[in-house]
């Protein structure tokens, strides 16, 4: 049986279970994609695809709830698939296929393979954008870049405070500039995913508590003395290590200031593109893992002697869904397109009134992808019946990751604020 076991009680018969193997899985997906990608990103998805084969097959994983995911990211560094936001030439990676089209078909091959890895993986990229951006060659924050690309460590980006979540620029955690330009942190931190796992994280403070334009940011190694973490239990994700980190007397050399007191707010805004996109991605990649099953689960399931799909109940219901997923997949896609082309024209200094625009066209894609995740992940499980609750296949991953997409990087409520802020200046940009 290609789909092994990761239940105790099996629910589902062989001949079904059977079809729901990746292969076929990825198969649905292509079959959706091909009249829309380019040869070029058409062979990335397959290759990541054929890696992601031959890595589940090889390790036997079942996606079982005993398993480590935290053990697989050395594999998916090595071959490079933990981003491809950057070529990432100045660390000697040098990827061929990269930029946010290549990084959303990596995320629909990982989502499709396991959806909480490809959510640690995720947040890994936080960590590594500002890197990226701040790096200045200097050589600890280069080995940081190298260790978090490559899957030597996964990363972790350490914005939310106990007290301070929505409001993310009046922190509470402070930072005190020494006589030697290092730093001394104080503070703790909470729901940082990745943050018990990770040697690498980026952290925010503020020179004066509430004060956001006195905010910096610093690269932070955890082993480090005043660095200690708790693991904080989130079950709708039980395998990813979310954490509360308390930073006490922590001092952060100087070459691990990404971003000086005054910077700091400038760089918290300057990841949102990329990382609300990703949420996006992540959350669409979702839509094709859920709809892939509950296609195959309807083709195949009887009930009165029929094929469950040709119940207009449960035919046309996918049939909506997979048009709403389609075409946003297809929106996102364009965007990134759009995004890649710009980054290479201005060689990665896009002028600010386009990235104002996208910075609208950012949280739009996040409040619509995380709002369609929800409702595709549960109408599909709900239309596999008892199928789609149990513990037989990847659907209760679906289920439960889908409801946590409209928290992470700034809620639901949050984008629709920030959208008719956006609002209010196009408004003011367009009428006389
Ligand atoms: C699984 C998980 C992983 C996470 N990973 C990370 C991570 O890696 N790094 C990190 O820094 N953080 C992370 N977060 C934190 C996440 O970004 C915050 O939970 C989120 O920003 C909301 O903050 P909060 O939980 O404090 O809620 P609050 O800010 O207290 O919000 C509570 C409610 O009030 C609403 N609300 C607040 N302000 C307004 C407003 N002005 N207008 C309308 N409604 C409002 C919110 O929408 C929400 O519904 C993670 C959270 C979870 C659950």
């Amino acid at each position: 049986m290609a789909e092994k076991r990761r239940f105790k009680t099996q629910v589902i018969n062989d001949e079904i279970l059977e079809k729901f193997n990746l292969k076929n899985r990825y198969a649905f997906l292509n079959n959706n994609l091909t009249a829309i990608l380019t040869t070029k990103e058409f062979n990335f998805l397959r290759e990541v695809e054929r890696f992601c084969l031959r890595f589940e097959k090889r390790h036997n994983i079942t996606h079982g709830p005993d398993e480590d995911i935290y053990e697989w990211i050395p594999e998916f560094g090595e071959k490079g698939y933990i981003t491809r936001q950057h070529s990432f030439d100045m660390v000697d990676v040098g990827y061929e296929d990269w930029g946010l089209a290549a990084d959303f078909l990596r995320n629909l091959a990982i989502d499709m393979f396991d959806p909480q890895f490809a959510m640690g993986g995720g947040a890994t990229v936080l960590a590594v954008n500002p890197i990226y951006e701040h790096h200045e060659n200097i050589p600890i924050r280069l080995e940081a870049l190298k260790d978090l690309v490559t899957g030597k460590s996964p990363g972790a980006i350490l914005i939310t405070e106990p007290e301070r979540g929505s409001d993310a620029v009046h922190q509470l955690t402070t930072c005190d500039e020494q006589e030697d330009g290092s730093f001394i942190l104080n503070g703790t931190k909470i729901f940082n995913t990745n943050g018990p796992k990770s040697k690498w994280v980026i952290a925010y403070a503020t020179a004066e508590k509430n004060n956001g334009t006195l905010m910096a940011q610093f690269l932070i190694n955890t082993n480090w003395d005043g660095f200690t973490v708790e693991r904080v239990g989130i079950p709708w994700v039980p395998k990813l290590f979310v954490g509360k980190e308390y930073l006490k007397n922590l001092r952060v050399p100087k070459e691990c200031i990404l971003g000086p007191v005054g910077k700091g707010r400038e760089h918290l805004f300057e990841g949102l593109i990329p990382e609300r996109i990703a949420i996006a991605m992540m959350s669409l990649a979702e839509c094709w893992g859920a709809l892939t099953h509950a296609v195959i689960y309807a083709n195949n399931r009887k009930q009165f002697d029929q094929e469950i799909l040709k119940f207009q109940g449960v035919g046309f219901s996918l049939a909506d869904l997979w048009a709403k997923t389609t075409n946003l997949s297809i929106g996102l896609l364009k965007f990134c397109e759009a995004y890649d082309d710009k980054y290479i024209k201005f060689e990665g200094n896009i002028p600010k009134n386009i990235t104002q625009a996208m910075v609208a066209s950012a949280s739009q894609f996040k409040y619509q992808s995380t709002g369609l995740s929800k409702e595709v992940c549960y109408e599909c499980a709900n239309l596999m019946g008892g199928a789609g609750l149990c513990d037989n296949t990847l659907m209760h991953d679906y289920l439960n990751i889908s409801r946590i997409q409209e928290i992470l990087g700034g809620s639901r409520q949050i984008q629709q604020y920030i959208m008719s802020l956006s609002l209010r200046t196009l408004y003011k940009m367009s009428v006389t």
